[in-house]
């Protein structure tokens, strides 16, 4: 380590160590290889990019005294020079591993490979963010034929010895040396093996076995390797310690690590660090145990210590859920020291991280050590209530509060839960453990493959499984809950589930499933592959049947205001946070709002004002699509007028409701933006319906609907080019909101409508629609004897329209981007055909994220900007705004705030997390500042 070290690979930006934290080292070095015992540690928390969230956890955690086994990191950028020299490492690596190697022996007391006091390692994943159980570990590594005889002597516990050899010819038999189910095995080749040998031991579980049937195992294992390899499993230590980093390196690509980080957007080019540490065994007898905790409860936020753990156990043996562990409350009992000390470091977790953590341990013979500390998964709920709580405790601040709750999780607190009286007449079938809060109704599929074809077919699906494992990652992802019978609260099931805000059940012990014959049993009852199932993921109960859902409490208090505030602690902290996110934030949060009701819900959940109220949603309902088709389908002028005059009372009456609903906050109204076919009579019943209504000849409607079909409908006679077509519409939409007005402001309300032209390409065609408003509005102005104000603008929802953003500016008072035609018209790719290809062009990396949920920042975002330079350059305070889908997902609504938009607006439900996602980004930019 002292000999000044080659730099061989160009710098990442922001990745490096920082020099004051590394041991002393010349400017020429790269450092490779960090170490950490006996109360030091090369690196710290804060540097995760180059240790990854693991490594920083164990180095912080061993500078702060707690008990850490001794161990090294080899950074992520080894894992980028991995996979950019042909799975090479740099020529430096193996000097700066043998070095970190001997200070651990050192440290320990003990050598890999010794025959008096050999050392065994672990070697384990860790990315700069968590990606649980997607990447490889391996457990017990420096175990050969003779150290396994020393072990077994030492500890005077042969079982325990080939117990720990046999796990570890397993791990790395299948992570490195690829020993894996063939296409067409249905069962893992090494349980394939245990299975004989407990079958011929007349063992029932692996813990039956006795060393001797290990030692059988362990030769059977062997066997199978060589078989299926044509090699041996390596007996050199550090043969297997290298075998095993490179097999770590290679599974940040394998794929389920992959799709992980395609959900989560966690960049490809991050890599993955290597931990390599002594190994502590909870698997050493009933004064050993294994345990994961979180600090506090990851599901609810309450402040209890949260977790589990299993005696006699090995690391994954709690995550993967194979046993159902214990409530970590039960250590009191069964370990009162270890315990004890758990507790002292949960809170001096809690006090040095000043956030929720997520704690690996192992007791060895009632010695404690700390395997792992992260800052915990958690669900939206979770989130709100650990923060707010922090904030009281004065462990945060309320900023802090604010950009730490992910904008998306306010979801979860405003999703349905079971309907009380439809869960009184429900069957129960199973109780399990709470750890996906929410309520899910779906068919019952059992497995990840008929989870993602069931949901692509529309179908709400609820993924039962045994227990789940990370090959079940896609299938969670489109299943609407996860139901397990195996596994406690922190199996993977439940991390996974409550990262993703599914709705999940696990450890429902009560059921039987079976994936062969495709049925779960309940007792007498059993649940066929497609059958209606229902789980409550905050009770941890399953329902057999379909059970409605009712509104959360949040809902429940503001918008249906059935539930009093003072009786939900979930609606108050939820209160107390837009109530600071408001505080900071200075976008402004509109809605999407097209009816009366709508507009009272998005009020109730804080919008100040409604962005985009799409006037031809107003004739969605009922028989009022009527007067709408006859509209549309008039063959002449005094048709069309005819029809108008029927359409002009309904659209006045909705205008009055919305603007009565709104108090006077600022209301945008969009003129007829109807893509054609959407109002068509499409089928014959519908055409003969309508002719029937109208009393004119069958033939004539059919005629006209054909004659007015387009090819692309929605490049065709939609938006303003309707007005433009037929000024009448335009003047009827007018007329009904300025007389609107005038009777809403007789009852005292003073509006001031926004009217907003769409799908403006040229100033001319903007310039015809205003002259009508204008003139309309003086006709009825006259015509009531009132005054009042309004603005005229533009959505700019097309590139022509940005590129002459300045010249539109001249008349236009406002522009409101409606980006979910800007990104079509940019892309060229249309919003209702680009499903069939956008996962593809995902998974390819061609794009990070679907262009119709967030703003595709270089290139329609870059429009955006232009429009805005331009637009000020003409008109200095003009105002502008988003409604297109985009301003309801946190990373558009920051990108409006950074390009200065005065407002985001966005359906009702998505209110929140704008508001949120807008504080944060004003925070962000005070950071900057
Ligand atoms: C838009 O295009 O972004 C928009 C809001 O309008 P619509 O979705 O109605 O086309
Ligand atoms: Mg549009």
């Amino acid at each position: 380590m002292s000999k000044p070290l080659k730099k061989k690979i160009a710098k990442k930006p922001g990745l490096r160590a920082t020099p004051s934290v590394a041991a002393p080292v010349t400017q020429k070095t790269v450092r490779y290889v960090y170490s950490f015992s006996d109360g030091k540690a090369d690196g710290n928390g804060s540097m995760k990019p180059l240790l990854g969230g693991k490594g920083a956890g164990l180095h912080e955690m061993t500078r702060i005294g707690l008990p850490v086994p001794p161990g090294f990191t080899i950074t992520t950028e080894v894992c980028s020079y991995f996979y950019a020299n042909k799975k090479q490492y740099p020529s430096e690596l193996a000097a700066q591993v043998a070095a970190a190697l001997a200070k651990v022996e050192k440290s320990v007391g003990k050598k890999f490979g010794d025959r008096k006091n050999p050392l065994l390692v672990s070697v384990r994943s860790g990315a700069r963010d968590s990606m649980p159980g997607m990447m490889d570990t391996i457990l017990n590594l420096g175990m050969n034929d003779e150290v396994v005889e020393i072990v077994a002597k030492k500890t005077r516990n042969p079982r325990f010895a080939w117990d720990s050899y046999r796990r570890f010819l397993q791990t790395y038999g299948d992570v490195v040396m690829g020993v894996q189910k063939k296409v067409g095995e249905d069962h893992d080749p090494f349980e394939t093996v245990i299975d004989e040998v407990k079958r011929s031991a007349n063992a029932e579980k692996d813990t039956d076995l006795s060393a001797n049937d290990l030692k059988t195992l362990v030769e059977r294992f062997k066997r199978l390797i060589r078989g299926r390899t044509g090699r041996d499993f390596p007996q050199d230590p550090k043969d297997q310690l290298w075998g095993a980093i490179g097999a770590v390196f290679g599974s940040w690509n394998n794929d389920r690590a992959i799709v992980y980080r395609r959900k989560y957007g966690i960049p490809h080019d991050w890599g993955t660090a290597v931990n390599v540490q002594t190994m502590v065994f909870g698997n050493r007898g009933d004064t050993s145990a294994t345990g994961v905790a979180f600090t506090r409860d990851p599901a609810t936020g309450e402040k209890v210590f949260y977790g589990e753990y299993l005696i006699n156990a090995q690391g994954e043996d709690v995550v993967a859920g194979v046993r159902t562990p214990h409530p970590v409350a039960q250590l009191a009992e069964e370990m009162p020291r270890a315990h004890k000390e758990l507790l002292q470091v949960r809170s001096l977790l809690e006090k040095h991280f000043r956030d929720m953590q997520d704690l690996e341990f192992t007791v060895e013979d009632n010695k404690l050590y700390i395997l792992q500390t992260r800052n915990g998964k958690r669900t939206g709920f979770a989130a709100v209530r650990i923060a707010m709580d922090m904030v009281a405790e004065n462990l945060i601040t309320k900023e802090e509060a604010i950009r730490r709750i992910p904008a998306d999780s306010l979801s979860h607190l405003l999703a349905p839960i079971f309907d009380r009286e439809s869960v009184r007449k429900a069957t129960k079938i199973a109780t399990g453990l709470a750890a996906g809060p929410g309520a899910a109704s779906g068919r019952l599929v059992f497995s990840a493959k008929e989870a993602v074809e069931l949901a692509q077919k529309g179908e709400k699906v609820i993924l039962a499984r045994i227990e789940t494992s990370p090959e079940d990652l896609r299938g969670m992802i489109a299943a609407q809950g996860i139901l397990t019978a195996r596994g406690g609260v922190s199996s993977h099931a439940a991390l996974v589930a409550r990262q993703m805000g599914k709705v999940c059940v696990c450890g429902a012990s009560a059921l039987r499933i079976d994936y062969a014959a495709q049925t779960l049993m309940a007792g007498k009852l059993t649940l066929r592959q497609g059958d209606y199932i229902s789980i409550d993921g905050t009770a941890g109960e399953v329902y057999a049947g379909e059970v409605k859902t009712a509104a959360s409490e949040v809902v429940q208090v503001l918008v249906e205001k059935k539930l009093n505030p003072k009786q939900s602690k979930v609606y108050q902290e939820f209160a107390s946070l837009m109530n600071w996110a408001d505080q900071v934030r200075t976008l402004e949060v509109r809605a999407n709002a097209d009816l009366p009701d709508q507009a009272a819900t998005a009020i109730a959940f804080g919008a100040t004002g409604i962005g985009l109220c799409r006037t031809e949603h107003m004739f969605f309902e009922g028989d009022r699509i009527d007067p709408m088709r006859e509209m549309i389908l008039a063959e002449t002028l005094e048709e069309r007028k005819v029809a108008l005059a029927k359409l002009l009372p309904l659209q006045r009456g909705d205008f009055v409701g919305i603007f009565r609903a709104m108090k006077g906050l600022p209301t945008t109204i969009r003129f007829l933006d109807p893509p054609l076919h959407e109002f068509l009579p499409n089928t014959e019943v519908q055409q003969r319906d309508l002719a029937k209504k109208l009393n004119v000849p069958f033939e004539r409607i059919e005629h006209r609907v054909e004659e007015l079909r387009e090819f692309n409908p929605m490049l065709g006679l939609r938006g303003c080019r309707l007005g433009i077509a037929y000024p009448e519409v335009t003047e009827m939409q007018a007329r009904a909101i300025f007389e609107a007005v005038a009777e809403v402001q007789k009852s005292g309300i003073k509006m001031k409508p926004e009217i907003m032209i769409p799908l403006v390409g040229f100033y001319k065609e903007m310039g015809l629609q205003f002259e009508i408003v204008h003139r309309v509005a003086k006709e009825v102005a006259k015509e009531q004897n009132v005054k009042f104000k309004y603005l005229v603008g533009i959505m700019l929802e097309i590139p022509r329209a940005a590129m002459v953003a300045d010249e539109l500016a001249k008349d236009a008072e406002f522009f409101s981007f409606g980006t979910n035609d800007l990104t079509q018209t940019t892309l060229g790719m249309s919003r209702d055909d680009s499903g069939g290809f956008l996962p593809q062009y995902q998974e390819l990396e061609i794009l990070a994220n679907n262009p119709f949920a967030t703003i595709d920042q270089q290139g329609v975002g870059k429009l955006m900007e232009i429009s805005r330079d331009q637009a000020r350059k003409t008109r200095p305070d003009i105002e502008l705004g988003i409604c297109g889908e985009h301003g309801g997902d946190p990373e558009s609504v920051k990108f409006c705030h950074r390009i200065g938009l005065n407002y985001v607006s966005c359906s009702p439900f998505r209110i929140p997390v704008a508001r949120l996602a807008a504080a944060q980004a004003a925070l962000a930019e005070k950071k900057v500042a």
